[in-house]
């Protein structure tokens, strides 16, 4: 391009100087240089007019033509606006291709995606998010998301600020045993992903999974009563060789059944989606507790009751009770005697109580924490065996917790020992407005 205008220059000078030098000498030689100059300008001038205009009326046409060759430098400038159109041109295709690309492979994805605007309006939705949650492509776009998602879950979800935690296991709003997954992404600055995902399949594993470990946990129940019954038959004294094995026997028949009944309690608290309130009186709860630590310790250590409020709690009393009694038994028995054990129970800032199981014990490594709380989970099996437990004792305590809509937070310093938390959100605490329950 710049050989080519640089000649075209060339060639445009070229003229305009071969066009001055010979009306110069016509105007000599007819004795008017003046006019005939002038002449020379003003023809030079139209000329110029008139592809000034000729390359107008080329821009301004639709067609997607060359412009002409003849132009002189016109043509030159024309080239170059043409080529620069043409460019832009293959770029908006190629970034119209791509987009359509994207479209359409957003379109395909097995799971549903609703672009939103921050205000929850709905810009765009892909075939999935039509058949899983029965939106219209025509009626549906521009309609705020709240208006077509009713489920009260998924409302009482949307309400929350910012970009809260994933929705696990709504109905599909068409057919309920549907069930799906939803998490709201931030996309661009003005607009959000909600990917919706059918998870039925996963949900149909899960409860096969409870199912099997309810059903077996079940069928043990009744043998083991049978083997249970049979053992405390046996008198070690009629055959005194035997009296070791007949104490194991019972030993271990004794932790079977006590791993059986907590599976069983997991799957019953599992299996609950929420608890039927009643009025859980924390005052009768503690001293419970402080008599079941000491008989668990049998002296060994010092128990301390710090009982600062006379709140109580909203909740099931059974289910509070076998969490809390599991905190106090674990500070038993990872304390070595001669430790102290203190259960607090306070009213914080802000109207939240807390519940805590402090002990001066073992202590457990940090890398443990995030795993704790897992089914038979334990830090060293041999120490959980040897102190009677199930390794169940802490994933029953997170679920009760979290059907309480409470917080477990542990906080440990190995050799020095362990405070357990359990925090309640100010609305689990019992005013006297409250309905209880008649069971
Ligand atoms: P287990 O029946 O084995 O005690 P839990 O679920 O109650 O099972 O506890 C899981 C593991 O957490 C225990 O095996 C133990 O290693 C650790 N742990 C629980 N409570 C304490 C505590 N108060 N001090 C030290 N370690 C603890």
């Amino acid at each position: 391009m710049g050989l080519l205008s640089q000649n075209a220059w060339q060639v445009s000078i070229g003229r305009f100087v071969l066009l001055i030098v010979a009306a110069l000498l016509l105007g000599l030689a007819i004795g008017q240089v003046q006019l005939a100059l002038l002449l020379a300008l003003a023809g030079y001038v139209a000329m110029s007019l008139r592809s000034l205009h000729r390359m107008q009326r080329w821009l301004g046409s639709r067609r997607r033509v060359p412009p002409p060759e003849d132009w002189g430098v016109w043509s030159d400038v024309a080239h170059t606006v043409f080529e620069r159109l043409e460019q832009e041109r293959s770029r908006k295709h190629r970034l119209v291709r791509l987009l359509r690309a994207f479209r359409e492979a957003a379109a395909v994805l097995p799971d549903g995606v609703i672009v939103t605007t921050l205000g929850r309006e709905v810009v765009w939705f892909n075939e999935a998010a039509e058949r899983l949650l029965g939106l219209h492509p025509r009626r549906d776009r521009g309609a705020r998301l709240d208006r077509l998602l009713e489920h009260p879950r998924i409302r009482s979800w949307l309400e929350e600020p910012g970009f809260p935690e994933p929705l696990l296991d709504v109905p599909a709003p068409h057919d309920p045993a549907v069930r799906l997954s939803m998490r709201l992404i931030p996309y661009t600055r003005q607009q959000q992903l909600l990917v919706t995902r059918d998870i039925s399949n996963l949900m149909r594993l899960e409860q096969m999974r409870r199912d099997f470990v309810a059903n077996v946990s079940h069928e043990l129940r009744t043998p083991l009563t049978v083997l249970h019954g049979y053992l405390d038959m046996i008198d070690p004294e009629d055959s005194p060789e035997w009296a070791p094995v007949v104490d194991e026997m019972r030993r271990q028949s004794t932790r079977m059944a006590r791993i059986v009944e907590d599976l069983l309690n997991l799957s019953r608290l599992e299996a609950q989606a929420e608890v039927v309130p009643e009025r859980v009186a924390m005052g009768s709860m503690l001293s419970t507790l402080q008599r079941e630590a000491e008989a668990l310790s049998q002296g060994r250590h010092r128990i301390v009751l710090e009982a600062r409020t006379r709140a109580d709690l909203s909740g099931s009393t059974q289910d509070l009770h076998s969490a809390f009694s599991n905190l106090v038994s674990n500070a038993v028995r990872y304390t070595p005697a001669g430790g102290q054990v203190s259960i607090g129970w306070i009213l914080a800032e802000g109207g939240d109580a807390e519940f805590s199981v402090a002990d001066t014990g073992v202590g457990i490594p940090p890398e443990h924490l995030p795993r704790i709380t897992e089914r038979f989970y334990r830090v060293s099996a041999s120490r959980s065996r040897d102190s009677g437990g199930t390794g169940l004792g802490l994933s029953i305590v997170k679920h009760v917790l979290n059907l309480h809509r409470a917080r477990l937070d542990i906080a440990s310093e190995v050799g020095r020992g362990t405070v357990f938390t359990c925090r309640f959100d100010a609305a689990q605490v019992w005013t006297e407005g409250m309905q209880e329950h008649a069971a």
